[in-house]
């Protein structure tokens, strides 16, 4: 597949060259004034090496709604993952990449007909439900699709629940569904849940499959052919996060519940957790004010050219907190700051409350974790732009990933120093390690 548009190209960086290093070069270029991501395409390959040795038995769909960015959807596509879409725009975006149709969930228990009507031409035919109302619509618009019911099951903790607005009660409702679903002659395959975004509390993954497992038994007294549990997202995905417990305790309840992996497959979808660390925000301090006490400077506010509207409406939207970093902390006292977003509106403040050291505009805040639920609801409210991504690996993840269909060596691009992307000044594309190694 061809890349289309020359700024989706990954970077290969040199052994010298770091992350850190790339948002440095970047920010101290003096020509770069607007805020700018750096996404790793390391750290999303690391994620997915991690999923696979803490649980092996859980074949990933990735949440395309998290980041819907093209690079990270091939460069997933490439690692063979499924995916998890919510609307016939995703479904298309995934089928582009030249991924199969049954590679897909469409993890959505609401669906405007329109779009079960796409999915039904495309041949997408794993869907959710949770209510009567979506059984009688997938009857007369995909009898045949492949139903899996979401029960309710949240945790005691997450960052964004969900439960208020979907999934059935596994003991109230799911039978009687189940009974609709049998006399309509549709088939329903398995049971998912999602305990919640951000989860907070592993357990609620053990009362979910134990609820899942209620669930299977009733349909398959009923006569259906019950052999896909999907366990949904949930998964943390910050720097200095992990998902250890949550793996012990989904690992421990699939043995307890779901022991033969013959009879039952077992997917998830994932949405944080591959991307949220890859992304780090970098801004610049386009104002300043002081406030005063006499003539002691009690408090200072940053203006930085990224806000709520932006990067950051994932503080509104996702209950996101961020720690702002200084790029270059230079030593003085630290001192009480908030940091604010470019438009007129009050409501776009990013810290509220932060002690920092003395900065100057021109100066860079950086922020981490920046990579879910970010970009994709970002907007360019005001005129300030939603910021570029510049997507870099190492030569190891260049070689492990470049001819990992949908990406090609033609996705990849050396030579390049990161201040002079940003320059403009772009002579990579010469696509081989050796060329790469030309001076220049
Ligand atoms: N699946 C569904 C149906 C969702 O609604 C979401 C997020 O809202 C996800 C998966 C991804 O969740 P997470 O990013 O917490 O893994």
């Amino acid at each position: 597949m061809k890349v289309t548009n020359l700024d989706d190209r990954i970077h290969v960086l040199d052994a010298e060259t770091d992350v850190w290093k790339v948002v440095r070069d970047i920010a101290e270029s003096r020509v770069q004034e607007e805020a700018f991501y750096v996404c790793d395409i390391g750290d999303i390959v690391h994620k997915h090496r991690e999923w696979k040795l803490k649980m092996p038995r859980v074949e990933p769909h990735y949440a395309v709604k998290c980041n819907d960015s093209l690079t990270v959807l091939e460069v997933l596509a490439a690692l063979h993952l499924g995916f998890d879409c919510a609307s016939k725009a995703e479904i298309n975006k995934i089928l582009e990449l030249g991924v199969e149709p049954n590679r897909i969930i469409f993890a959505n228990p609401a669906k405007p007909a329109s779009h079960i009507r796409h999915a039904a031409a495309l041949g997408v035919d794993t869907m959710t439900f949770d209510n009567e109302t979506e059984l009688h619509k997938i009857k007369s618009l995909y009898p045949a699709a492949k139903l899996v019911i979401r029960i309710r099951c949240d945790a005691t903790l997450a960052q964004c629940q969900l439960g208020m607005k979907f999934g059935c009660n596994a003991v109230t409702e799911a039978p009687h569904l189940l009974q609709v679903a049998q006399s309509l002659g549709l088939d329903v395959v398995g049971v998912s849940f999602h305990v919640g975004s951000g989860c907070g509390d592993p357990q609620a993954f053990h009362r979910a499959i134990a609820s899942a497992k209620m669930v299977f038994d009733v349909g398959t007294n009923l006569g259906f052919n019950f052999h896909l549990l999907d366990i949904g997202g949930g998964y943390p995905g910050n720097k200095g996060t992990s998902i250890d417990k949550i793996a012990e305790v989904v690992n421990s309840a699939l043995d307890e519940y779901f022991p033969d992996p013959e009879l039952v497959r077992v997917i998830a979808e994932p949405g944080r957790f591959y991307v949220a660390s890859a992304y780090i925000l970098a801004t610049n301090i386009h104002s300043k004010r002081e406030i005063l006490n006499g003539e002691d400077v009690t408090h200072i506010m940053y203006y930085i050219n990224d806000g709520v509207y932006g990067s950051f409406n994932s503080l509104l939207y996702d209950h996101s907190h961020v720690t702002p970093i200084p790029l270059n902390a230079h030593l003085s006292k630290l001192v009480p700051s908030s940091v604010w977003g470019p438009t007129c509106d009050g409501l776009d403040q990013v810290v509220e409350k932060a002690l920092l050291p003395v900065m100057s505009v021109g100066d860079w805040i950086v922020f981490e974790d920046m990579g879910a639920y970010t970009l994709p609801v970002a907007s360019p409210f005001n005129g300030f732009p939603v910021p570029k991504v510049h997507v870099v690996a190492n030569e190891s993840i260049w070689i492990m990933l470049k001819d990992l269909t949908p990406l090609t060596e033609d996705h990849f691009v050396m030579g390049n120093t990161p201040a002079n992307l940003c320059m403009g000044l772009d002579i990579g594309g010469r696509g081989s390690i050796q060329d790469w190694a030309i001076p220049l």
